[in-house]
């Protein structure tokens, strides 16, 4: 069993943190807001009180954390990992973030003795709860080998793409076509709505044909029931959608329906929606058709 120092315990952090704590795993959870580290400890963990204690000891540290700027502060601040973790330890960032900031942090982390390997995921809230994650992985083979175990702890599927930064590079895409999913799905449900059509009975029957999809499955009934608690907040999409136009822009590859999907999400972070789950894409098409984007009977 490994010993595991795990920073950032947020809606996918923490039940990633707390399963591989019930694995067997000897897991020190960092939050910068302390009170999140309570159910890391239920299931067996320890609260640590600061980056340093929580990767002194560690063999692995992994990382759950918002964006490219909260990454490299936290590896590589006055106080972060770098500072502080053993030499030979093994990064893995769980993290959506740049590719061209994850192969310069790698880069920094083989100079100091460490090894780094990118690890974002897709599943969702509900992946993380479920250890049922998407685990596309970027980094040399032997460091994703030496990953593996914590990986399939959390995730049940977990694939080698390439080397660093190639797994942030599918994971940008990987969002690119889930935007443009709930973006259709919500203009989808809008065009029934207005034809008053039988809404639960339109979803289950999509469902069945070639418009079914996780994202279908995940988002029509938030949708329909206009409950936009996240989940995955706009914030992040929007910040996601700009890591996939900047990346799309260095390979000189248009993204003619992405650039417009982009729009509507930076849209809906601008009406205020920011703190939203991404399904409240669905109140931006909804105001775009002059409907109320909240009444569940419009
Ligand atoms: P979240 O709930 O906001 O959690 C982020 C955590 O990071 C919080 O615990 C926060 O601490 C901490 N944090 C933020 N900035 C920090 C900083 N500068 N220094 C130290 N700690 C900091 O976010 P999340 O939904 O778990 O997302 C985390 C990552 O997973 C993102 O890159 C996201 O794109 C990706 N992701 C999310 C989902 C999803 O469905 N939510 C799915 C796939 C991938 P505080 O508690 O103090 O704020």
């Amino acid at each position: 069993m490994t010993t595991i120092g795990f920073i950032g315990l947020g809606i996918m952090g923490s039940p990633m943190a707390v399963h591989l704590a019930r694995a067997g795993h000897a897991v020190a959870g960092y939050n910068r807001s302390p009170e999140k580290t309570g159910p890391l400890v239920e299931a067996g963990g320890r609260a640590a009180d600061s980056i340093a204690d929580a990767v002194r000891e560690a063999d692995v540290v992994a990382l759950m954390l918002p964006d490219s700027p909260d990454v490299t502060r936290v590896l590589t601040g006055e106080d972060g990992v770098f500072a502080h973790a053993a030499p030979g330890s093994l990064v893995i960032d769980f993290s959506t973030i740049r590719p061209d900031v994850t192969t310069e942090l790698h880069a920094r982390a083989v100079d100091r003795g460490l090894r780094l390997v990118d690890a974002p995921v897709s599943g969702g809230q509900a992946g993380a709860e479920a250890a049922s994650l998407s685990i596309m992985v970027g980094g040399a083979a032997e460091d994703v080998e030496a990953a593996r175990p914590v990986l399939e702890t959390v995730g049940s599927t977990v694939v080698h793409v390439g080397p660093s930064g190639a797994g942030q590079t599918v994971k940008a895409a990987n969002q690119l076509i889930v935007a443009g999913n709930i973006a259709l799905l919500a203009e989808a449900l809008v065009f029934l709505e207005a034809h008053g059509a039988d809404l639960p009975a339109a979803v289950e029957v999509l469902g069945g044909g070639l418009a079914g999809s996780a994202v279908l499955t995940q988002k029509a009934a938030k949708m329909l029931t206009r409950d936009f608690g996240p989940g995955f907040r706009i914030d992040l999409h929007h910040k996601d959608l700009g890591i996939v136009t900047a990346a799309a822009r260095e390979a000189e590859v248009p993204l003619a329906v992405g650039g417009i999907v982009a729009q509507l999400v930076a849209a809906t972070r601008a009406a205020g929606d920011g703190s939203l789950d991404h399904s409240a894409l669905y109140r931006t098409i909804a105001r775009l058709a002059g409907r109320s984007p909240w009444d569940p009977t419009p």
